[in-house]
């Protein structure tokens, strides 16, 4: 609605995953504030991205504004109409399925985008190119979750909302998060939750702010998170403090779990952790004994070679005291950009149709093609990790990438930019030209959330419309619009479909989304799937009265090491994450002139006494160096970190930290293992 000749449009923040509400203030058809408003995950409350950082880049002199084709001799790109670049797009396509076969191409859906995006952009890979070489950004943040999840518990999603886990509980439990800087209003909510009286035990190897206000920080040694959880259950066990009605009643596999974790005493587990004994078991007395106590999780416990165990171990340790099912308890996990939760919903995976219904499941399939009229394929697709070392070996010849910058944010950066330079044709949808998109044949302007209609699902399962509030100005188009262009052109003729209607294609074929619509939200219902019908309220806890797989599964974890520890030659552990300034790539916030001033630069955090040994003092420039390259980054010297240990953030382009980290995945979830590898550090 309109105040003055400033209109206030109600849209979702386009960062990440808590799903803050806000309103964006418009004049003359540019967005000139953010104003915060009383979302169900907000309430009221914005931080600095969103209040700061949601706009310039919508109105950001670089956008791309025509569609571009890159001659591969010169390097150049050039101006082309939207009329050549698709023709150009679908003949190549076409030409690359004929000759090597339908999954020889592959398509990445971005996780930034709205859920009929994500939703339209699968439909293409799948009906248009033929296969289910599908896949999004989750596959290296939180892909550990939904396959640990569903796994154990039947659903790969958060257990409770965001406001039940953070209002009125006993204690959190916080590992491998630090959602101060990645989920910052919900980091905001754990801290009040402490002012008034809630206990909280932070788990993580930094020494984060909250963790200074923890009753408990465990600060294990990266990597170790499977025997931390195994260690709490083998002392819950043994002191009687384990749920047995719960176990006997809810869940199965309970006998083998015990059976693992025998081994794993608190000596031995302090050890592994490199962690005090007593705190480890004064830890697990305080998370049985609470009454409320959520388990809060993040990329810390995902993204490691064992990152879906990890996700195991913590259901495992939340079903052995019966803290699921219920209010205020549950197994969360903060997902990290705003539609990343909605990107897999809407089957942006190689192996599940939307609302997680397998393409190796015949009736399934049988529905879907009679939906979709086409014949669908049945055999599971590649994880993107697994994307590039097929596009090296010219298993995948073409890539269709959606809104995602792969050589920033994947690891082993030399390897993905060879893998791209191996296609023979690699075409993105983007807004910007990105690292990624100097690789690209073929370039397509797309259209930001603030222009377009749709809707986000946030980490709380909690499906929220975004709006259209600005008209581009330029030859941008509607992302859907340019799926179903390509569609039409590769031989699968399509109608141009509004958000709305792409909705409810969604609900009808999605029983987990069956009773979402625009007009259900816009008439101010709020809704967390599953949602079956359209009389039906959401479901804002899940596993209430049985496991979505039934009975919850405990599922035996080992510990294992991870895959790349320090030697006498590269004797440093590095970790990576984000700062609260940005976010990930920095395509966005990068645009911000004043998040850039508070943080526009890389660092890497070196404890006080490794400094000291090696005669670096806070500031220096620094040589990092792993087994896949080296970059130079500044020291911040400190006792944030331990001794042996580095942490730096990822997005900044003087030192990509991305150009260090290991490629080793995860055997379930394909995840790599951001948080550990090995480095040497000298003074530049
Ligand atoms: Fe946006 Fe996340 Fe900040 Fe909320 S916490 S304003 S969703 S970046």
């Amino acid at each position: 609605y309109q105040t003055g000749n400033v209109n206030r449009v109600l849209t979702t923040c386009p960062h990440c995953a808590t799903g803050c509400q806000f309103y964006l203030m418009v004049k003359d058809n540019k967005i000139v504030d953010v104003q915060p408003a009383e979302g169900p995950s907000n309430r009221g409350l914005l931080c600095v991205k969103g209040r700061f950082g949601s706009f310039n880049f919508v109105n950001s002199p670089d956008r791309l504004k025509h569609p571009l084709i890159r001659n591969r001799e010169t390097g150049e790109f050039r101006e082309a109409s939207w009329d050549e670049a698709l023709d150009l797009i679908a003949m190549k396509f076409g030409e690359i399925k004929e000759r090597y076969g339908a999954d020889s191409l592959a398509g990445f859906a971005c996780s930034r985008s709205p859920n009929e995006d994500c939703y339209m952009l699968q439909k293409m890979v799948r009906c248009a190119f033929g296969t289910n070489n599908v896949d999004n950004c989750a596959r290296v943040c939180h892909s550990a979750t939904v396959a640990g999840l569903a796994m154990t518990l039947g659903s790969g999603a958060m257990t409770n909302p965001i406001g039940d886990i953070t209002n009125d509980v006993d204690l959190i439990m916080l590992v491998g998060s630090n959602p101060e800087e990645a989920h910052p209003v919900i980091g905001m909510q754990i801290r009040q939750a402490v002012a008034r009286g809630t206990h909280l035990i932070v788990v993580d190897p930094r020494k984060i702010r909250l963790a200074k206000d923890a009753d408990i920080h465990i600060r294990l040694k990266p990597g170790t998170n499977v025997a931390f959880a195994n260690g709490m259950i083998n002392i819950i066990i043994n002191e009687g403090l384990a749920d047995e009605k719960f176990i006997r009643e809810r869940t199965e596999g309970f006998e083998e779990l015990k059976e693992i974790v025998k081994d794993y005493t608190p000596e031995k587990v302090a050890e592994i952790c490199n962690i005090d004994v007593d705190q480890l078991c004064e830890a697990a007395r305080m998370y049985a004994k609470a009454k409320k106590a959520p388990i809060i999780y993040c990329l810390g416990v995902t993204e490691h070679s064992s990152g879906t165990e990890g996700v195991m171990s913590l259901s495992n340790l939340a079903m052995v005291v019966g803290k699921i099912g219920k209010s205020g308890c549950g197994v969360n996990p903060l997902r990290g950009q705003n539609n990343v939760q909605g990107a897999c919903d809407m089957g942006a995976l190689p192996g599940d149709f939307p609302g997680y219904q397998k393409v190796t499941n015949e009736r399934v399939v049988e529905k879907f093609e009679k939906a979709w009229n086409v014949k669908l394929s049945r055999k599971p697709g590649l994880h993107a990790t697994d994307v590039f070392p097929a596009a090296v070996r010219k298993e995948i010849r073409g890539l269709f990438i959606f809104g995602e910058d792969p050589v920033v944010s994947d690891p082993d950066q030399g390897h993905v930019i060879k893998a791209l330079e191996s296609l023979d044709f690699l075409v993105l949808c983007d807004l910007f030209m990105t690292k990624t998109a100097k690789y690209a044949d073929v370039i397509l302007p797309g259209t930001s959330y603030a222009e377009k209609e749709g809707t986000f699902s946030n980490t709380e399962r909690r499906v929220q419309r975004v709006r259209k509030a600005v008209t581009v100005e330029g030859e941008m188009r509607l992302d859907t619009d340019i799926f179903t262009d390509i569609m039409n052109r590769m031989g699968y003729p399509q109608p141009y479909l509004r958000a709305d209607e792409i909705m409810d294609e969604i609900a009808s074929l999605t029983p987990s989304f069956g009773g979402i619509s625009h007009k259900r939200l816009d008439a101010g219902e709020s809704l967390q799937w599953p949602c079956p019908d359209k009389n039906h309220p959401g479901t804002p806890i899940l596993h209430t009265e049985k496991f979505a797989r039934g009975l919850g599964l405990f599922y035996p974890a080992p510990y294992r090491e991870s895959m790349e520890l320090p030697d006498d030659d590269y004797p440093f552990i590095l970790m990576t994450g984000r700062v609260l300034y940005h976010y990930n790539a920095m395509a966005m916030t990068g645009r911000t002139p004043g998040l850039v001033e508070k943080s526009g630069s890389s660092f890497i955090e070196i404890n006080t006494e490794d400094a000291l040994r090696l005669g670096i003092s806070d500031g220096d420039s620094v040589k990092l160096t792993s087994r896949r390259g080296s970059v130079v980054s500044k020291a911040r010297v400190g006792d944030k970190v331990s001794v042996g240990e580095t942490w730096m953030p990822f997005h900044f382009s003087d030192a990509f930290a991305n150009v260090l980290t290991n490629a080793v995945l995860d055997k379930f979830a394909r995840i790599p293992e951001y948080k550990v590898c090995a480095i040497k550090i000298e003074k530049a």
